[in-house]
């Protein structure tokens, strides 16, 4: 079923995400936790993707045992930048033999040394829509980032650049991970001002270690609000209270999107099932008011 599809239901929608193994070695311990998480029966599982196409393999390898193995949708992200076009249109039409319909569209981060491996490649996210939406009936969502994306010194050329997205053709927008839930409040006003109305599903990320916030900070510079940054203090050296935190924190962002007319959940569970379940058990009876 595509995503979108299910997002037109009037009720309120979770997704979790999983990422791949870096080698077929550690693929087992990946589907042992996916098959976890997927048995909380979340709407969708989204599976990463590796900047460089290192893991592409197994993302699909995974998204379609997701769909078909465990009878849960799944989203298959791809990203572009760091791929020839040729090896793009590859992946995709492997994506579509294997009967994937959801695709999140990416560029990917740009290689440190700025080294690309060929100048025959998508250079944005927009360019790698339109080429998806070329190969057939795909539901395509893509990334915004409520705090803007780091490489944009202004907002505003950030919610230009989205809205050129998400004209391009992207069905649904999942967002960069924020803490602070006015972040995100303000973000949507801005967005449907621009006159942008897909859905846009909160990237809400569980953060239960002190090593996982400082590179989460890292790649996405994420503002953490002082609230968040007292419990790293207090908590941060001591990791069972760490993740109960973390887990807590999430829960609480979540109950307040929900209060506040939010419908739609993405939660980063980074193949944790132990914190997809903690949270889903503290959500119980609130995802079905
Ligand atoms: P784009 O939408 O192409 O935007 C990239 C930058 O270019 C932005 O600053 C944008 O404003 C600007 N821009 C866009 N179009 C133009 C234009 N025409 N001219 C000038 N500037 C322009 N990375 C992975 O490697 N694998 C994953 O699986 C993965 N999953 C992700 C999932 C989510 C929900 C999110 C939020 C991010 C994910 N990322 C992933 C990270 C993502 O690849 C990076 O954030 C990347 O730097 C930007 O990707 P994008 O698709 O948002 O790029």
């Amino acid at each position: 079923m595509k995503i979108k599809d299910r997002l037109n239901e009037n009720r309120i929608h979770i997704s979790f995400e999983v990422f791949p193994p870096k080698t077929d070695a550690g693929y087992e311990k990946v589907q042992e936790a996916t098959d976890r998480i997927a048995a909380l029966n979340p709407d969708f599982i989204s599976v990463t993707y590796g900047a460089g196409g290192g893991t592409s393999k197994n993302t699909a390898k995974i998204a379609e045992h997701i769909k078909e193995d465990l009878g849960i949708e799944s989203l298959a992200h791809l990203t572009c930048a760091s791929s020839t076009k040729d090896e793009v249109r590859s992946v995709i039409g492997s994506l579509k033999e294997l009967g994937i319909e959801n695709i999140l569209a990416l560029r990917g981060d740009i290689p440190a040394d700025m080294q690309f491996p060929s100048e025959d490649r998508f250079h944005y996210a927009d360019e790698l829509v339109e080429e998806i939406r070329k190969h057939g009936d795909f539901c395509i969502g893509a990334a915004c980032y409520p705090e803007g994306h780091v490489e944009n010194e202004h907002k505003a050329d950030d919610i230009k650049y989205l809205k050129q997205k998400v004209d391009s053709g992207v069905d649904f927008l999942t967002t960069q991970m924020f803490f602070e839930n006015d972040i995100h409040y303000n973000f949507l006003y801005r967005i449907r001002e621009a006159g942008i109305t897909v859905p846009v599903l909160p990237g809400i990320m569980p953060i239960t270690s002190a090593k996982q916030m400082k590179r989460s900070c890292e790649l996405s510079g994420t503002v953490f609000p002082r609230r968040f940054q007292a419990i790293l203090d207090r908590f941060g050296d001591c990791p069972d209270a760490m993740e109960q935190a973390g887990i807590a924190y999430a829960t609480d962002q979540i109950i307040d999107l929900l209060a506040n007319g939010v419908r739609n959940i993405h939660i980063y569970s980074m193949n944790k099932p132990k914190v997809a379940e903690a949270i889903m058990s503290n959500l119980s009876e609130i995802i079905k008011c």
